[in-house]
């Protein structure tokens, strides 16, 4: 009943890159095209609905989290009560809104998804809380970008299950409180750190989604390849999947690319072979950088002698804007051990400099 591809939505979600006014900007544009990119890409969408792991059970790694929530929904469960309100933060792709309406169906109940940008009104936000039934999850994508006057609304919303609306103006305005069913929030943000203090204080679980290992990228290559029927061998899973940057939406990515390869170049099967003809053919290398990872690190090592580097520097220096930067590209060359965030600013590791076959210049050497 609850298959998430049948539920019934809200506003969809948003295109990637595209601001709360619906402008768009070229450089926001050619992000969305990036093929290592977590952030999802207009040809994505047809593919995530019949990828997505339905239960708890399906979802791929993430165990802790996974065990965490398993507990919290079959409490909720057991007393017959919505589920605490819940935070899921990391970086795009790591499957936050997968994850949404996995908990929506091991409650047994509807998802009704918006995003932060796209409530463009109080009224639209108001809306859509008075016509969630008992203990039904609203999931509000990129939460930290909700404005200001509408992240208002839903402080008594989650707090109290009641919407505080003012009727009429000035002397004889009044405020009426209306009440709410009982239900979950469940909000998504790349970036915890951007979202209020009152809004994060009234989230009950708060879970972060880190990267995923090799092991469970490959476990996730295989079950998309079964669901899209591509024969694929072992040494092909495993490149697909030290190519992903730890991020299953880059993994699915890939591996239709590859697909399109093997079907057009090879014999429709995806050898170890087909699959590095094909990502290089991408220019994915074994990393999985593309080149924006790469221009990024080597404007470190180059211009600004490996760093400290403000990041503000450093985007007018690439091209690209800070945010891009923060969300997108650093948090996997971190995690990587290519990067490194000090106060002073971003630093090339020794790795970076290996990377492109330079030394990296000793501690010492800088004091001299
Ligand atoms: P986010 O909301 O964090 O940007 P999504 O939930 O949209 O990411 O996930 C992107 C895609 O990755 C989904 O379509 C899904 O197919 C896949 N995916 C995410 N997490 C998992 C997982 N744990 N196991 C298998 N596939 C996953």
């Amino acid at each position: 009943m609850n298959d998430p591809s049948t539920l019934p939505q809200g506003q969809g979600r948003p295109e990637p890159g595209r601001g709360a006014t619906g402008s768009e900007s070229p450089r926001a544009e050619s992000r969305g095209e990036r093929l290592v990119a977590g952030v999802s890409a207009p040809d994505d969408a047809q593919f995530d609905a019949g990828l997505r792991p339905r239960s708890l059970e399906e979802y791929i790694g993430q165990d802790r989290v996974r065990d965490n929530l398993q507990v919290s929904v079959a409490a909720a469960r057991g007393r017959s009560e919505a589920l605490d309100h819940v935070l899921l933060y990391g970086p795009p792709g790591l499957g936050k809104t997968t994850l949404a309406y996995v908990i929506g169906n091991e409650l047994g109940v509807s998802v009704r998804a918006t995003a932060g940008p796209v409530i463009e009104k109080p009224g639209d936000l108001a809306a859509m809380l008075t016509n969630l039934q008992p203990h039904e999850v609203l999931f509000i994508d990129e939460i930290h970008r909700l404005a200001p006057v509408i992240e208002e609304i839903l402080y008594p919303a989650m707090e109290d299950y009641e919407l505080d609306i003012l009727i009429g103006q000035g002397p004889s305005a009044r405020s009426v409180k209306v009440p709410l069913q009982r239900f979950t929030l469940i909000g998504a943000t790349t970036r915890a750190g951007l979202l209020t203090s009152p809004l994060r204080a009234r989230f009950g679980i708060v879970h972060r989604l880190d990267f995923y290992t090799d092991g469970d990228i490959a476990e996730i290559v295989r079950r998309s390849a079964r669901i899209l029927g591509v024969a694929i061998d072992e040494e092909a899973t495993a490149e697909v999947a030290r190519r992903s940057r730890g991020t299953p939406r880059i993994a699915n990515r890939l591996l239709r690319r590859v697909r399109d390869y093997a079907q057009v170049r090879a014999d429709g099967h995806v050898t170890g072979d087909v699959a590095r003809a094909a990502l290089s053919l991408l220019e994915v290398d074994d990393r999985g950088f593309d080149e924006v990872d790469r221009k990024l690190l080597r404007t470190i090592i180059e211009k600004f002698g490996g760093g400290p580097v403000g990041v503000n520097s450093l985007a007018a220096a690439i091209n690209e804007e800070r945010d891009a930067i923060e969300d997108i590209y650093e948090p996997f060359l971190i995690q990587a051990g290519f990067l490194d965030r000090t106060p002073r600013g971003r630093v090339a590791t020794p790795r970076a400099y290996e990377y492109f076959g330079l030394t990296a210049p000793g501690r010492d050497s800088r004091l001299w």
